[in-house]
């Protein structure tokens, strides 16, 4: 009944509380859903199992119907569906485009120790220099065999062979208009990691497309990512969703808000008074 209404997402991870950089990510996704006439979702991404807490999903809650968020049941969460991004995987493998990596972070550092040109991916962590890839099989079958711990890479160059080019429908960010991607500046990119045996790309990615997200909303810190989610969606044959990559809420010194730094929490603003009418007009949703 509904699938042909667009579809947009808040996609917090609960392993903090909200500030008001995350108020603003749900109100703009709010804005967008209206203006498209699309249906709104939660999704709660919490595959790192030892930062996510359930107090934060709780929290999550209790701040967005405090804003006045309406959005539709059941919420996905992502710890429930670790199997999705197993066969992901697997499907992805079968494109011969993956390696286990048993390289540790300290190897890679002490490897490109150094090497002070070593390009650096969007985040700032060194690309990676190749440590596992090409490892002879009977090798690599005796440290599986030995239960070492391994990620998954992408093998950067082969993946954007097969994948062609690439691009992506940005419509908040300049320039606005179709963008080339580019995910090898992320080089061989980890698409499941040593633990959960995801990433935050895969299971984006998967998530997105089996929950018919039409129009991705989220902040610009995540613009490169989607460089890789473009080259994932082609590999796994999912739909382009378009983008809405939106500005970022920083302090009075520039600074960007984040849980890390303890900025204050829309759980802290609430109890000292502050109302949701308040945040929205501060945030420019009136
Ligand atoms: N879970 C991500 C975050 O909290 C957002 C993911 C997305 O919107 O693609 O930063």
């Amino acid at each position: 009944m509904n699938s042909n209404r667009p579809v947009v997402r808040f996609a917090p991870s609960p392993n903090g509380e909200l500030h008001l950089g995350h108020a603003y990510s749900a109100l703009f996704t709010e804005a967008r859903a209206k203006a498209l006439g699309a249906r709104l979702l939660v999704r709660i991404e919490d595959i790192d199992l030892v930062r996510s807490r359930q107090e934060y999903v709780d929290g999550i809650f209790e701040d967005l119907a405090w804003l006045g968020l309406e959005w539709e049941l059941p919420v996905r969460r992502q710890s429930e569906h670790f199997g999705d991004y197993r066969d992901a995987l697997a499907r992805l493998d079968l494109r011969g485009v993956l390696y286990p990596c048993f390289a540790t972070r300290q190897q890679i550092r002490d490897a490109v120790a150094d090497a002070p040109d070593h390009p650096l991916d969007p985040d700032g962590a060194p690309l990676y220099p190749g440590l596992s890839k090409g490892m002879p099989a009977v090798e690599r079958d005796a440290l599986m065999a030995a239960g070492t711990p391994y990620a998954m890479r992408l093998d950067m160059e082969l993946a954007m062979e097969i994948a062609g080019r690439l691009t992506f429908e940005e419509h908040e960010c300049r320039p606005i208009g179709t963008v080339h991607a580019d995910p090898a500046q992320w080089g061989d990119v980890i698409v499941a990691r040593k633990d959960v045996k995801t990433s935050y790309h895969l299971s984006v990615v998967v998530d997105d497309a089996l929950q018919g997200v039409s129009h991705v909303t989220r902040g610009q810190d995540l613009f490169h990512s989607t460089h890789i989610h473009r080259l994932l969606q082609v590999l796994l044959d999912l739909p382009q969703p378009q983008y809405y990559h939106h500005d970022l809420v920083r302090d009075y010194g520039g600074r960007r808000l984040s849980k890390s730094a303890r900025d204050k929490s829309l759980r802290a603003l609430r109890e000292n008074g502050t109302t949701a009418r308040d945040i929205r007009r501060q945030l420019g949703f009136t």
